[in-house]
């Protein structure tokens, strides 16, 4: 590396995320199962509002904590979910509440405690500030249990990130699960950063129960990117104590200034917008894909988000990937997400045809070769 870039780039490599993604650009007809995107536009009346709002002159900067009326719709939604806060600042996307959470908490060398596998910006932002990413293996069903968090506690560990529902795996925690995690961190008294982006994404009417509610120093980090399908739009928020919000402010205030104001009205829209028929939709894509590739691969049935992990033939996960991208069917590699590569990432945020035209690929693929 050139001498007079700075020491925390030396780990920074391009998510492998994108390098698909890029992938997926240049590549026509292909069935792409690759993306964390929602197969939806935005419903009609969030981007009404969000029209009328920029339409009206709403364009300039407002308070970095956010419109009061957008604060004030979460607060009344995430009590009546019965979950402890104290206050919470609209930010730029869950990235940035978790970039300035972070920011907030990590000193060089403390241990931060990441469930692997893992959304992949998590450890990367961990190093840009100097702390120290510690994986804790949750294979072969991806459930955090104590038994498993347990021997990886040191007097350095200062966080853990607790993704419900999970990407890439699609785990829900059971309330049960969710408790005795708290046991865990309240012993050691950890920060818990939850990050609960697809909270609304829960199939077969499983209760999602927020750490929050069972552990105050948790930081909660949600958005509207998944719900409803607009991760362009940049805005998320991050509910947590009085003390932290007011720290995550002076951090905003100094990074990414406020996030769009026009957005943030449409995001009020968005708090209470009924979008049981989408996830209707979603839990049918979660059958075809679950049930179609159940019969050649081994594979845990997710209970959320829109993915799914199943492992590799041969546990080479870049390898199945590289065969199937030669066929037009993209997905991640489990390297982009893990320690270890012997699973694969698929989205069934796409078509119900998509859908079955990438069990079919992967089907030949498996038996074939
Ligand atoms: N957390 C998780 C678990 C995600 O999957 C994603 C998006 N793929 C994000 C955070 C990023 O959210 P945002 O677009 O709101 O920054």
């Amino acid at each position: 590396m050139k001498m007079e870039l700075a020491h925390r780039l030396e780990n920074l490599r391009p998510s492998g995320i994108r390098k698909i993604f890029n992938l997926a650009q240049s590549m026509e007809n292909a069935v792409d199962l690759s993306i964390g995107m929602t197969d939806f536009d935005v419903p009609a009346p969030i981007k009404q509002e969000a029209k009328y709002w920029m339409d009206r002159g709403l364009n300039q900067y407002v308070a970095t904590q956010g419109l009061p009326e957008l604060r004030e719709t979460i607060a009344a939604n995430l009590r009546q979910e019965g979950v402890h806060f104290e206050d919470l600042i609209i930010t730029s996307g869950v990235t940035g509440g978790y970039v300035i959470s972070l920011m907030a908490l990590i000193n060089p060398g403390d241990e931060v405690l990441i469930p692997d596998p893992r959304f992949v910006m998590y450890s990367f932002v961990v190093e840009l500030l100097g702390g120290i990413p510690v994986f804790v293996d949750t294979y072969p069903d991806f459930r955090l249990t104590p038994e498993r968090l347990l021997p990886h506690i040191t007097k350095k560990t200062k966080a853990l990130i607790l993704n419900n529902p999970n990407n890439p795996t699609g785990v829900v925690l059971s309330p049960d699960e969710i408790k005795a995690i708290a046991q865990v961190a309240r012993k050691f008294n950890l920060f818990v950063i939850a990050d609960e982006i697809y909270d609304k994404f829960v199939y077969d009417e499983l209760p999602l129960r927020s750490i929050a509610q069972d552990y105050e120093r948790t930081i909660i980090l949600r958005g509207y990117a998944k719900s409803w399908g607009m991760s362009g739009w940049r805005i998320g928020y991050v509910a947590a104590s009085q003390e932290i919000v007011e720290y995550l402010k002076m951090l905003q205030h100094y990074t990414y200034v406020c996030a769009p104001p026009f957005l943030q009205k449409a995001a009020i829209v968005a708090e209470d917008f009924d979008g049981a028929q989408i996830i209707a939709r979603y839990q049918r894509k979660r059958d075809i894909i679950y049930s179609g590739l159940r019969e050649f691969l081994r594979v845990e049935k997710p209970q959320g988000a829109f993915y799914i992990y199943p492992e590799a033939p041969e546990k080479n996960a870049t390898h199945l990937v590289e065969q199937a991208i030669r066929r037009k069917l993209l997905m991640v590699p489990g390297s982009a997400f893990s320690e270890k590569d012997t699973h694969f990432r698929i989205s069934f945020a796409a078509s119900e045809e998509n859908l079955e035209k990438g069990i079919q690929i992967l089907r030949d693929l498996v038996k074939n070769g």
